[in-house]
């Protein structure tokens, strides 16, 4: 757990995203929630043994943003509109309730017991929704909830400005690679900029260490390599299926080592991010420029 502000703080150490919370003087707000079951459920008690969680703001779909609300049943939900009409299509990407109970026997055994249990519904969505922004005032904080696509189409990023910290999910990456697996990159790179137009001191990104605005200039130049990259295949004439075949550098695009235990999606990462990049390319080359 890494303190990140006054009453902010945020868990870095967990498989899956870095969920965060902020205490404020009318309970916390968590901003996405811990991967694995039983790190959720751990979580949960111990909060609600000092105060009530009043909100969970999701940041993204991804499932390691988004697994874990079901263990927090009695918690509203926030998410952007799109986050909510494909909630349950990201949470069930990898398998039904079985097929994650079977493999938590093998990578998790401490969750088993939680994946279907009574206690607690398969899925908690978004209840609460918004397009653009979002301010909630909770005790004496201010929550600005922004929509910043880039990662991801709902991605959203969380501003508190009394404590000099915006929340951005996977629009930052630090220091671990970049998942480009179904941005859109053009908006990635805007969602940058709008993240350093911020009035902030620290970000949390939603994998790695907590960091400045300093870093988000890197960030910028990975997105970039993988769309230069994958250009110089497009304007060769090759497919995506071609440009597989080519020798790709990936440290030259993005110079950090997949994190956490996911070393297992390396390759597999390679492939999604030269698909998506590849067909947005196209896309765009034959749009009717303005
Ligand atoms: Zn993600």
């Amino acid at each position: 757990m890494r303190r990140v502000g006054p009453n902010s703080f945020t868990e870095i150490y967990f498989a899956g995203c870095n969920p965060s919370f902020v205490e404020t003087s009318d309970g916390y707000v968590m901003i996405d929630s811990p991967q694995q079951p039983i790190d959720a459920v751990r979580w949960r008690e111990r909060m609600e043994e000092k105060a009530p969680i009043r909100y969970l703001i999701n940041t993204e779909p991804h499932g390691d943003h988004i697994s874990g609300n079901a263990y927090f049943p009695n918690v509203t939900v926030v998410g952007q509109v799109k986050l909510q009409e494909c909630f349950e299509r990201y949470l069930y990407a990898f398998g039904s309730l079985e097929e994650k109970r079977e493999r938590f026997k093998e990578t998790d055994p401490d969750s088993v017991w939680l994946v279907g249990h009574p206690d607690y519904p398969p899925a908690n969505p978004p209840k609460l929704t918004f397009t653009d922004t979002l301010t909630l005032n909770v005790g004496n904080h201010t929550f600005n909830i922004i929509h910043m696509p880039g990662h991801t189409a709902p991605q959203t990023s969380v501003l508190v400005p009394e404590e000099g910290v915006v929340f951005t999910g996977d629009n930052v990456f630090y220091k671990c690679r970049s998942w480009l697996q179904e941005c859109d990159p053009w908006e990635w790179l805007a969602a940058l900029k709008s993240i350093e137009a911020l009035d902030v001191e620290t970000i949390v990104p939603g994998h790695g260490d907590p960091c400045t605005k300093a870093y988000l200039k890197e960030q910028g130049q990975i997105v970039e390599n993988w769309v230069g990259c994958i250009e110089r295949f497009v304007d060769r004439g090759l497919t995506a299926e071609d440009a597989l075949k080519e020798p790709i550098e990936i440290t030259k695009q993005d110079p950090y080592p997949i994190g956490q235990r996911l070393f297992m999606h390396n390759e597999r990462l390679t492939d999604m991010i030269v698909r998506n990049l590849h067909q947005r390319i196209l896309d765009k080359k034959q749009q009717p420029s303005a």
